[in-house]
């Protein structure tokens, strides 16, 4: 199973791809989790990354693509995985291209997850993580059993730098004239499906897994 989420900020690919690689027992990889970790043990990657990160801008493709064709290569990475933020323009997604026929990988399929604007700014403004574990929450949709700490392992919740209004307005900027184009890229490639991510997180993981045949757990 080796499937690309794309669609803008705040769309649910994390939330998603978190409960489907559970699921599927495939590994979820998330480009902005992988660069907060490098971030956070300051690595040279985290500290290049780090001011594109807290524009909202996107990091370099040579970086991105670096990191991911390492991670890719790993033998979790067998089976298949879920990629959540990676491609977002059209160069890493030749990149991946190129990689994935090195390793003789195919992608099974990209699921756009759709979003109407208004409702991307609310669920980004009441986000919150997990700074462990990295589990996502919603202040007014998605809050934890006990307010402010992760429900999984008991974590201080956070609420991430990039996801203030400023920030969050040039994040969506980025996503419309980097990342959109790929909706045709896929298409044309005959990989993509287009999924209503504005519906609740477990109608939206049943229609993923309807298209893709497979039995929703209860
Ligand atoms: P995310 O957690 O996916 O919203 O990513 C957070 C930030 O990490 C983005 O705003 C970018 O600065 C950076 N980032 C994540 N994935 C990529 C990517 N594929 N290409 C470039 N920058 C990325």
């Amino acid at each position: 199973m080796r499937l690309v989420f794309l669609g803008p900020p705040g769309a649910g690919k994390g939330t998603q791809a978190h409960v489907l690689s559970e699921e599927w027992g495939v590994p979820h990889l998330s480009t902005g989790d992988l660069l907060r970790e490098e971030r956070r043990q300051g690595t040279k990657l985290g500290k290049q990354a780090q001011d594109f990160m807290d524009r909202g801008e996107l990091v370099p493709d040579q970086l991105i693509i670096e990191m991911m064709a390492e991670r890719c290569r790993k033998p979790d990475c067998q089976k298949g995985y879920l990629l959540d933020g990676f491609p977002r323009t059209l160069s890493q997604a030749e990149a991946l291209d190129k990689m994935l026929k090195q390793l003789g990988h195919e992608l099974d399929a990209v699921i756009d997850l759709a979003v109407p604007e208004p409702e991307i700014i609310r669920r980004l403004s009441g986000r919150r993580v997990c700074p462990s574990c990295l589990r996502i929450y919603h202040q007014e949709t998605m809050p934890p059993r006990v307010e402010g700490t992760c429900d999984d392992c008991g974590a201080k919740l956070v609420q991430r730098e990039d996801d203030q209004p400023e920030v969050i307005r040039t994040r969506l900027r980025a996503y419309e004239s980097q990342t959109a184009p790929l909706i045709a890229y896929y298409q044309e490639r005959n990989l993509l499906h287009t999924v209503d991510g504005s519906i609740g997180v477990e109608h939206t993981r049943r229609q993923i897994q309807a298209q893709f045949g497979l039995s929703a757990s209860q």
